[in-house]
């Protein structure tokens, strides 16, 4: 067996990326291991979407070149990648800056790989590929080898909205959705290998509108309620969303369909109506509460999260106290927030009135307190209630396991390795820094 090491940052399509590249990899022989020393082919499935991301890759690139120095003076050679969104957006320039790179994979090309591979073998050069077949390479996928309890599932990919700060429509390309056949065969087959949740992936993934075979287009929701039919799917979840597609279809389903998770990301990334424009969000900060009333008169608990970008281009004292307004608006469940980066190609790092690092640093510290505050209330709203658990692995502690409320908490309870894939009642007792504790109560397991 040759020895595969794959390194993913970056967002959860990454991760699902790097898990198709070695399913694609292993019947040439490769096994995946969990250190880079003496790898046969080394793999960096890196993102792009801030500043930091890409310099990362360049930085990783710096250490795995002497490993693969090392691995060549032994006699062996090592292969060394780069794939995702870097790779897409970067492109000649990571081979020009660090020619230890042997290939060159975007996002809708990893497919290619073995070809890339057998060309590498031959001594050809570099191999770069980066172009973008719409979503051939989904037919070109193996059977995923295997799953966790909860298993990432793409069924969207690519954005045409253009947000101003945003090169994910540059690296992934125009918006594209599986049809759901192919969609509904995955799921089964990673029902089949004991996945219990689908976590359905897009860019934007509520814009989802895929091809069926009798010629009629599927919403997500359609697509949610067939998938809530396969036999040992207990829950699913979908992300990241964009407010502007969040359909009636797609909103009565919270209420309707009850595999359907209570937990919804919806970022709004500012709650100024001027900077939302500048960012080209196409919604105003009232659109968005008005739709965040619409969805919890369907479902009252659900969880909402969100992404927050402090320091946008021209953002005024006023505008991030609009943001913070609209936070404490709105009450999130947890939320992810971010300083503007300037993404190379994109209109807003042309923008004049760049905001100082010092007070973007300021202004993300302030939020990021607001939204903590939030999150132990939001986690704190649970101790004393009996929730469903999904569990999913064993815990650090001994003879704990970690699981999921159907809000996404992790929760740690004490429990047998029997108990990993299945459902039960918890008790929620207490709260530390980054999970819930709880008992298994009552009845105990539910499926
Ligand atoms: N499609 C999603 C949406 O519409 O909100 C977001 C996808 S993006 C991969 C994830 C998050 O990264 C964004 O919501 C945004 O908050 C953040 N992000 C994107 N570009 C950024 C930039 N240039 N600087 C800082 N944060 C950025
Ligand atoms: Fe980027 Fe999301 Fe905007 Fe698309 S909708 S451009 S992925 S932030």
């Amino acid at each position: 067996m040759k020895k595969l090491f794959v390194k993913t940052y970056g967002c959860q399509m990454n991760a699902y990326d790097s898990a198709k590249m070695a399913d694609l990899l292993a019947p040439l022989g490769y096994a995946a291991t969990d250190a880079p020393d003496g790898a046969d082919m080394l793999i960096l499935n890196f993102c792009h979407i801030r500043e930091t991301a890409t310099e990362k890759v360049y930085s990783e690139l710096g250490r795995l070149k002497s490993l693969k120095a090392e691995k060549a003076r032994d006699g062996g050679r090592m292969l060394l990648a780069v794939a995702g969104c870097v790779a897409q957006a970067e492109g000649e320039e990571i081979v020009a800056r660090q020619p230890a790179v042997d290939l060159v994979v975007g996002p809708q090309s990893y497919h290619r790989l073995p070809e890339m591979i057998a060309r590498a073998a031959r001594q050809q050069g570099h191999a770069l590929e980066t172009d973008f077949p719409a979503l051939e390479k989904f037919d070109s996928l193996p059977e995923p080898s295997a799953t966790g309890v909860s298993a990432f599932l793409t069924v969207q990919e690519g954005c045409d909205k253009f947000c101003t700060f945003c090169v994910v429509p540059y690296t992934r390309g125009s918006e594209q959705s599986r049809p759901p056949q192919a969609i509904l065969r995955e799921a089964r087959q990673l029902a089949g290998k004991g996945a219990r949740e689908l976590v359905l992936l897009g860019q934007n993934v509520n814009a989802y509108n895929g091809p069926s075979s009798d010629n009629k287009r599927w919403s997500l929701a359609r697509l949610c309620d067939a998938l809530a039919g396969i036999e040992g799917i207990a829950r699913i979840r979908y992300t990241t969303s964009h407010p502007r597609d969040m359909a009636d279809d797609l909103i009565a389903a919270h209420g309707e369909n009850p595999k359907l998770m209570p937990y919804l990301h919806l970022p709004v990334q500012s709650g100024s109506d001027a900077v939302l424009e500048a960012m080209n969000r196409q919604h105003t900060s009232d659109d968005y509460r008005r739709l965040v009333e619409r969805i919890r008169s369907r479902r009252p608990d659900i969880a909402l999260t969100s992404d927050f970008i402090v320091g946008f281009p021209g953002e005024s004292d006023a505008d991030f106290q609009a943001t913070l307004q609209l936070v404490r608006d709105i009450g999130y469940a947890t939320a992810f927030s971010f300083k503007y980066s300037k993404r190379p190609g994109t209109p807003a790092s042309t923008m004049r009135k760049q905001v100082p690092e010092e007070l973007k640093a300021a202004r993300l510290d302030e939020l990021q307190k607001l939204l903590l505050a939030q999150q132990y209330a939001f986690d704190d709203s649970q101790i004393g209630k009996t929730v469903a658990v999904l569990f999913e692995k064993p815990a650090r502690r001994d003879a704990q396991l970690m699981g999921r409320t159907p809000y996404l908490q992790p929760v740690h309870v004490q429990a047998g390795p029997e108990m990993i894939g299945r459902l039960a009642q918890v008790r929620i007792e207490r709260r530390t820094a980054n999970s819930l504790h709880g008992t298994l109560a009552g009845k105990g397991v539910l499926a």
